[in-house]
């Protein structure tokens, strides 16, 4: 984890131990279940924990809620509940199991981060989820132009939502602007960043609420995946 000051997230040694337990949670489940592809403590420390820690350097989390949708072993929302104390995670994800081990996770490392099991495109039609956080993330979870809709709904306006993507996504960012204009986003902005100790460098995709969604989204999933936006 020598590479989290570089993206502006000092360690402190607790945390680092922390970032450890969380590891090893991680393996030990993943020899139970499914639960990501990466594993070893390198890998998991650049693909997973450094480029979750990037959110840190580009929004300034601080105080903030943050909402991560489809975030499967906890990635991006996890690794930054760890290190802003002060910013309101929720996570959610559509597996029960995903969703049973981050609970595990955050009672293990003394956080009060918020749990659920619950699809996207459910909680974008309750008032408890919709137009209600500052910042909505997902990493590896749909096209944007389909993240859009299952993701933007839950942003207040002047909030953000922030995707995560490989640095070859031109086409999938044109595809998705109209999305986003439909679903009350402004322009979509790109930056760059580089993973700390390797050669990969990655994007996070903002996009600005400027607006309200329209009450008719996000659709039911099918939907939007047949005729995404
Ligand atoms: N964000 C994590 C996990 C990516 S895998 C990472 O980057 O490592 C995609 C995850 O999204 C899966 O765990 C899946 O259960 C979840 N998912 C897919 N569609 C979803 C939806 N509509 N609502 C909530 N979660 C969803």
């Amino acid at each position: 984890m020598g590479g989290a000051p570089a993206l502006g997230a000092p360690l402190s040694p607790e945390r680092a131990a922390a970032f450890r337990t969380y590891y090893e949670l991680l393996e030990e489940a993943n020899s139970r279940f499914n639960l990501t592809a990466i594993s070893g403590e390198e890998d998991c420390a650049r693909l997973h924990f450094l480029d979750s820690l990037a959110l840190c350097g580009i929004a300034d989390l601080g105080g903030r809620s943050l909402l991560d949708v489809g975030t499967g072993a906890g990635f991006p929302g996890l690794p930054v509940a760890l290190c802003v104390p002060d910013c309101r995670v929720t996570l959610v994800d559509a597996t029960e199991k995903k969703v049973e081990f981050l609970r595990q996770v955050s009672e293990r490392l003394g956080l009060d981060t918020h749990c659920v099991h619950g699809r996207a495109e459910e909680l974008g039609q309750d008032p408890a989820y919709r137009e209600s956080y500052d910042i909505c993330t997902s990493r590896a979870v749909a096209r944007l132009n389909v993240l859009c809709e299952l993701c933007l709904p839950m942003v207040r306006p002047g909030g953000l939502f922030i995707a995560l993507k490989a640095k070859d996504s031109d086409a999938e960012i044109d595809e998705a602007r109209s999305a986003a204009k439909k679903l009350g986003g402004g322009e979509i902005q790109v930056r760059e960043y580089p993973i700390p100790g390797t050669e990969i460098v990655r994007r996070a995709v903002i996009i600005k609420k400027t607006g309200l969604t329209a009450a008719k989204y996000p659709r039911r999933y099918a939907t939007i995946k047949k005729s995404p936006l």
